[in-house]
């Protein structure tokens, strides 16, 4: 495929492989962009954000609202494109480009929502006949970058709100999965939209995402990434508004009441899916001791029956990890775990890109498979003997993102939403849940800024304060 830079589609020789994890295979190339491609890209944009700034409210609603509908059209392809690039099962490709329709209808219907609101300056002992409002304007050049675990949903979920809300946008995909971003923006313009609105450039970020960071004529920032790059962002942006999506490695407590049999298939769901790698993957599993031999027991089998396989197979139900060094890295890391007293309680073992799904039991807080974000195909088990010591275990980490409680009483269930330290909570199931409507993000090293169409677009405007002082 080819960038879509300055209104066209644009090649160039320099090439980025994609490849189909499983086999190796090349799936197609993409142009690699240069720091002058990034230059361009900065000027179309500043005079695209005027033209965005000028849709109105329905023109915006009904451009993604297209959008939606010819995606929709198009799930099929859409989802074997993402299973293909970033080794999803099938299944799993196909959920995520429904989720992208949902992503983008929800943009769209925010479009219509954007409002400002009258401040009563009467209220204040020096505020008589002084009227004030608000009034919500876009950011203007919105930077968007997006990991390569969720290709097309994420890439919505920066794309819809910032467009919806006015903005010309920059996306920049990850290197492995860039195809999908690409095609979501050959939907935008099928659409309706200016091609002033929107840029997709693909290129290493190591080489060209200083450039488009640091630049003033971006207004806003929205990245999701790892914690590493993130810190490296916030470093570069200067003074500019910015939204940070980052890394996790999200504990689950199950507590001694859980119904095992149910905690089992939760942990079975929410720990392998997308072989792992989705931020709020079920990573740590703080367990009672009281059933904690009773708890690897139903959980085993259930692990067990994770077949593995090519991903558009659809008998496979854990696909590839999105290259084989990433395998080989979640393979040292539990060799480590089982090196410093750990133990495989079930699966393990890696076959290229596929590492099997494994449990690891008698983890400590201080093994690196527990401490750092896995981001792969394993649980780590951990005992604690109470809800006090259950929850100091789930905060001993710099990240919070998500976490999760298994119990039927109301009193841990609360305690635990008080105080556990993280931006999504679930009780009765494990921290990876998400519908995309709700807002959605971390707290401490994990980011700042919320998600979701409707929280995101306050993320992508700012408010003006008008105040008219009046004679009567
Ligand atoms: P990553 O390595 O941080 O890359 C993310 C994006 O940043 C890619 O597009 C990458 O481009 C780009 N990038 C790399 N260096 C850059 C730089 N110096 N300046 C600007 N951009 C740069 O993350 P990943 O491996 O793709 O994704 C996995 C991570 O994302 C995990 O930590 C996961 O938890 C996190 N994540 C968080 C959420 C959330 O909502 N909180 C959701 C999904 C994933 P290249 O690909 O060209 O290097």
């Amino acid at each position: 495929m080819k960038i879509f830079l300055e209104g066209h589609w644009v090649d160039k020789a320099k090439k980025i492989e994609v490849k189909n994890p499983f086999d190796d295979s090349v799936i197609d190339t993409v142009p690699k962009a240069d720091a002058s491609d990034v230059e361009q890209a900065l000027a179309y944009a500043e005079r695209g954000a005027k033209v965005m700034a000028k849709l109105t409210s329905y023109q915006r609603w009904k451009i993604l609202r297209t959008a939606a509908d010819l995606m929709a059209a198009r799930n099929e392809e859409l989802g074997q494109t993402i299973s293909k690039e970033e080794g999803k099962i099938i299944a799993e490709g196909r959920g995520e480009a429904s989720r992208a329709v949902e992503t983008m209808m929800g943009s769209a219907e925010e479009a219509k929502r954007l409002h400002g609101e009258t401040v009563p300056l009467d209220a204040d002992p020096t505020g008589g006949k002084k009227l004030g409002f608000t009034l919500r304007v876009p950011c203007g050049v919105v930077a968007a970058i997006a990991p390569f675990n969720f290709p097309l949903n994420l890439v919505c979920h920066k794309v819809g709100p910032a467009l919806a809300a006015g903005n010309s946008v920059i996306v920049k995909p990850a290197s492995d999965t860039p195809l999908s971003a690409l095609k979501l923006t050959e939907i935008l313009l099928e659409a309706g939209l200016p091609p002033e609105g929107i840029q997709c450039i693909t290129g290493s970020g190591g080489e060209i995402g200083d450039t488009l960071v640091k630049d003033r004529r971006v207004r806003k920032i929205t990245f999701t990434g790892s914690r590493e790059i993130g810190d490296r962002i916030c470093r570069m942006a200067g003074i500019k508004k910015v939204t940070m999506e980052l890394g996790s490695n999200s504990p689950l407590i199950i507590m001694p009441d859980a119904d095992l049999n149910r905690v089992a298939a939760a942990v079975a769901t929410t720990g392998y899916g997308n072989a792992g790698q989705t931020c709020i993957s079920t990573q740590r599993v703080l367990t009672a001791k009281k059933v904690y031999g009773d708890f690897l027991d139903a959980l085993k089998p259930k692990v067990e029956a994770l077949s593995t396989g090519n991903q558009l197979d659809e008998k496979s139900k854990v696909g590839p990890m999105v290259k084989e060094s990433e395998a080989v890295r979640v393979e040292d890391w539990i060799e480590e775990a089982v090196a410093a007293g750990a133990r495989l309680a079930a699966g393990g073992g890696r076959r290229g890109a596929i590492y099997m799904p494994a449990v690891v039991a008698d983890v400590t807080p201080d093994m690196r498979i527990s401490r750092d974000e896995l981001f792969g195909p394993a649980v780590a088990v951990t005992p604690f003997e109470n809800i006090e010591e259950a929850i100091a275990l789930a905060n001993d980490s710099i990240y919070g993102l998500a976490a999760g409680i298994f119990t039927e009483n109301v009193e841990w269930a609360m305690k635990f939403a008080r105080e556990a330290e993280a931006g999504n909570l679930h009780v009765n199931w494990g921290p990876q849940w998400r519908v995309d409507l709700m807002p959605y993000g971390g707290l401490k090293d994990s980011g700042f800024g919320k998600e979701g169409p409707r929280y995101a677009v306050e993320e992508m405007t700012e408010l003006k304060m008008v105040v008219f002082h009046l004679n009567s």
